[in-house]
C-alpha cells in the first residue's frame, strides 16, 4: 500500500520589520488612508451586483462575514471561502488597477525594495526550486507580477522569467529590469504564450487569486500554460488569522487585508478546494506573517506619542520572535503553498 505523504510545513521567518514596513505613527496612518480610499472607490463603483453563489464551490449557502470600511464580505458555509460580496463591473476593476492601483503601491521606498528582495524573494525562490524536478532552463510565470521584484529574484536563480500586470507603471519597471513583463490580464497572455509556443515549468501568485474575480476560471487558464508535473506558489492572506481577527475587531484602523479590492479572502480550506478542484496536490505550507506588526499598527493609531516609547523600540527590535509565537500557533496572515500539478 502506498504511504500517504504529508505536507512537509515550516513555521516563522526572520524580519527585519523596520525594513520592511513603516514602523512611525505617520506610516500606519497612511496605511489606513489607502483602505479609506480604495474603500470609497469601491463604494461609489456603478453596476455593482450582489453576489449569490460561492465563487470557488458554487455553492448557494452563504452567510456574511465581515464588514470593513463600508465594505461587505459574505462566508461561504460549505468552503468557507470569504469574498467580497459585490460582483464589480469589469470596465470599473480595469481602470482602477490601471491607475488607482498606484496608490496601492506607493508606500514602499527603494530602501525597502532592496530588502523586500534580498530577504524576502529570495528564500521564497529559492524553496520553489527546490520542489521543480528539472533545474535548467525553467520557464517561470508570475501572475499579476506587479513592478518585478520577485521576478528578479527568479531571473538571478537562472530561469526564464515571465509576467504580466495591469498597472502600466510597474510593467515599466518590470520591463526595465530585463523581464519578459506584459500588461495584459491572464487571458491576453495566454495568447500570447500560445502565439509563441511557450508552457510554463513553475508559475507563482503572490497576492494574486485574491483579487480575481473569478479564481476558478484564472486557475483553468493558468492549466493551460503550465505544464504536467509544474509547480505553482500561492502566497496570499488567511482570513483564519489573528490579523484578521484585529481587522474585524477594529475595522476603521485597519490596515493590509480585507481591503475593498480584494475580491476573495480565502481559508486553508477554500484554498485547497480550488487547488484539488483543478488538479493540484499540495507539498509544502508556510506559516508566517505580519500579526505582530498589526498589534503595532493599531496601538500606533490609539495614539501619536506611542511611536516614541520603549515599548515600540522593543516590538521593533524584537519583532520576529513576537510573530513567532503566532506562527507556531497556526495564527499567521500569510497562506503560502507550494502544490505540484498532478492532472491534465
Ligand atoms: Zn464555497
Amino acid at each position: 500500500m502506498a504511504k500517504i505523504k504529508k505536507i512537509q510545513t515550516q513555521f516563522g521567518k526572520d524580519c527585519r520589520i523596520s525594513s520592511l514596513k513603516g514602523v512611525k505613527f505617520i506610516d500606519f496612518k497612511n496605511q489606513n488612508k489607502i483602505s479609506r480610499i480604495v474603500a470609497k472607490e469601491f463604494l461609489n463603483s456603478k453596476n455593482k451586483k450582489i453576489i449569490k453563489k460561492c465563487i470557488i464551490c458554487r455553492s448557494n449557502k452563504i452567510k456574511p462575514a465581515t464588514t470593513v470600511l463600508g465594505i461587505k464580505f459574505a462566508q461561504c458555509k460549505r468552503c468557507a471561502h470569504v469574498f467580497n460580496k459585490h460582483h464589480y463591473d469589469n470596465n470599473f476593476l480595469k481602470k482602477f488597477w490601471k491607475k488607482k492601483g498606484d496608490i496601492i503601491n506607493v508606500h514602499s521606498h527603494s530602501n525597502q525594495q532592496k530588502y523586500r528582495s534580498n530577504f524576502l524573494s529570495k528564500p521564497k525562490v529559492d524553496l520553489i526550486l527546490r520542489y521543480a524536478k528539472n533545474k535548467k532552463n525553467l520557464n517561470w510565470l508570475d501572475l499579476g507580477c506587479g513592478n518585478g521584484e520577485f521576478l528578479f529574484s527568479a531571473k538571478k536563480s537562472g530561469v526564464k522569467p515571465y509576467g504580466f500586470d495591469l498597472n502600466s507603471r510597474d510593467v515599466k519597471l518590470a520591463r526595465s529590469k530585463g523581464l519578459n513583463v506584459f500588461q495584459k490580464n491572464i487571458n491576453e497572455f495566454y495568447e500570447y504564450a500560445v502565439s509563441k509556443n511557450i508552457k510554463f515549468d513553475i508559475a507563482s501568485a503572490t497576492g494574486y487569486f485574491d483579487m480575481v474575480n473569478d479564481p476558478n476560471k484564472e486557475m483553468e487558464i493558468l492549466n493551460r500554460l503550465i505544464k504536467k508535473g509544474g509547480i505553482l506558489m500561492i502566497d496570499l492572506p488567511d482570513f483564519n488569522s489573528v490579523t484578521h481577527e484585529m481587522i474585524r475587531g477594529f475595522p476603521s484602523e485597519s490596515i493590509r487585508h480585507l481591503n475593498a479590492c480584494q475580491r476573495s479572502s480565502f481559508t486553508s480550506k477554500s484554498l485547497l478546494f480550488l487547488l484539488k478542484q483543478n488538479g493540484y496536490k499540495v507539498l509544502f505550507r508556510w506559516h508566517y506573517g505580519l500579526d505582530f506588526y498589526m498589534i503595532m499598527n493599531y496601538l500606533n493609531q490609539k495614539n501619536k506619542y506611542f511611536q516614541n516609547t520603549n515599548a515600540m523600540r522593543i516590538m521593533t527590535k524584537r519583532f520576529s520572535e513576537f510573530q513567532k509565537i503566532f506562527d507556531k500557533e497556526k495564527g499567521s496572515d500569510t497562506l503560502f503553498f507550494i502544490a505540484k500539478k498532478i492532472k491534465g
